[in-house]
């Protein structure tokens, strides 16, 4: 069939890129983003340099005005209420229904709500979008009291920018120390002890009820303890937001399942970003990417199915975080069946290396060491086998043992 138009639900990463990918692959049909959020912009920098003020909303869009004009990319500012699949479309939250002869849903996700008493309040802060973000800074003034419940990526991105801000922080987390999964063990503890060494509280602790009080909030931990705050922002995660792609009946699992096409359960549908998830052949369900990279990747790889052009090929998964003026990035799988192999430095972890027993290398994180990171990945891609001793040698450039 002729593809003559394509409608992307949801102008974040993924959907933009879609759309970028197409265009630049040559399609020259109908394309429009549908979001309520209007021009595409970029959310890493909500947590960083948008919420220090460093950045403007002009400063964070993914592409100028222009570039949709000459590209001929509409962008129609509706929310979508309801997919139709025979034929293919959309219903808007205006009433509008648009056809098209094939659909990108690139919904991304919501912040995931503390199931406790209290977890639910309108009062507490969560950062998934520009609004998030116009709001947390608009309360964040020198002296104000900020509790932040999980320190994860995001929940430690705002620590630090909070309290570059001048905000009296307090980070509570159930996990000490949080993020061993993406850097291993050694690498979190130094990353966590840094929010001490910058003035901010540290408490290791499980909430268990958020309340309202005459100056601000009070949350209490399972041990007892007692946060009082001007200000509460959740940072736990997201939710995939599948609910479109649930109502019209396309399969969904903790995302929507799509197959290395990005191709969902219905053939004319795929799906992109945080909220797709890839399920094997052999019905293997793969962890879903929250990441920068996996949008676009992701993005990528559908605009190349829907025009039925070689797949791009993506190498092992990349992620960075910043915090307390330190860059953190990751690659592959530091968790996978294996030993890590350390790199230290004046007396400090830098990177850690994690190695399968056929001495792979499964994954790599490094703080500060991006050309490491970058190094590793080559390694990854390519199966390179690497000495141990030299894996560990801080002076022995990454980049020398990836060729
Ligand atoms: C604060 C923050 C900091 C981050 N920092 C990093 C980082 O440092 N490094 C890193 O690797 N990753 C980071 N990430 C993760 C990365 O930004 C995401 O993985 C990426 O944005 C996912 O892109 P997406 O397009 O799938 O989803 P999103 O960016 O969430 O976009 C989804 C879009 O869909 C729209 N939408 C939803 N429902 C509908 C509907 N019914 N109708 C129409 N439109 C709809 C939404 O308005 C939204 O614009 C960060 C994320 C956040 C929130």
């Amino acid at each position: 069939m002729n593809i003559e138009s394509i409608l992307i639900v949801g102008g974040g990463l993924a959907g933009f890129t879609v759309a970028q990918n197409l265009r630049s692959r040559g399609y020259a049909g109908r394309l429009d983003i549908i979001d309520p959020a209007g021009t595409p912009y970029d959310r890493p920098p909500l947590s960083k340099g948008y919420l220090l003020g460093d950045k403007d909303a002009a400063g964070i869009e993914l592409a100028p005005a222009s570039w949709f004009a000459e590209h001929q990319v509409g962008l129609v500012a509706a929310t979508v209420d309801a997919l139709d699949l025979e034929p293919l479309g959309v219903e808007l939250s205006d009433g509008r229904k648009l056809r098209a002869d094939r659909l990108v849903l690139a919904t991304g996700g919501s912040a995931r709500p503390l199931p406790i008493p209290g977890g639910d309040l309108d009062s507490v802060l969560v950062l998934r979008n520009r609004e998030d973000a116009d709001r947390l800074r608009s309360k964040i003034v020198p002296g104000m009291r900020l509790a932040i419940v999980g320190a994860g990526l995001i929940g430690a991105e705002v620590a630090s920018s909070a309290r570059q801000l001048g905000a009296e922080v307090t980070l509570v987390d159930p996990v000490d120390p949080p993020l061993v999964p993406a850097v291993g063990p050694e690498l979190a503890r130094r990353l966590h002890a840094m929010h001490a060494d910058a003035g901010i509280t540290v408490i290791h602790g499980s909430p268990v009820g958020i309340a309202r009080t005459q100056a601000g909030h009070r949350l209490e931990l399972a041990d007892g303890q007692v946060v009082e705050s001007d200000e509460v922002l959740v940072g736990i995660g997201i939710i995939p937001n599948t609910e479109l792609a649930q109502a019209a009946g396309l399969e969904t699992d903790n995302g929507v399942l799509v197959d290395a096409n990005q191709r969902t359960s219905h053939p004319g549908v795929y799906a992109v970003g945080d909220m797709a998830r890839t399920r094997r052949p052999n019905g293997t369900l793969l962890r879903r990417g929250e990441h920068w990279e996996y949008a676009m990747n992701t993005g990528a790889t559908a605009a190349a199915a829907i025009l039925e052009q070689e797949l791009p090929v993506h190498g092992a998964s990349w992620f960075w975080s910043d915090r307390h003026g330190t860059h953190v990035e990751g690659v592959g799988a530091m968790n996978g069946e294996g030993t890590t192999i350390l790199r230290i430095s004046a007396g400090e972890p830098v990177a850690a290396f994690r190695i399968a027993g056929d001495g792979r290398m499964l994954g790599a994180a490094a703080i500060d060491g991006g050309l490491t990171i970058k190094a590793a990945r080559r390694i990854i891609d390519r199966g390179i086998v690497v000495k141990a001793s030299a894996l560990a040698d801080p002076d022995m450039p990454l980049k020398k043992l990836a060729r």
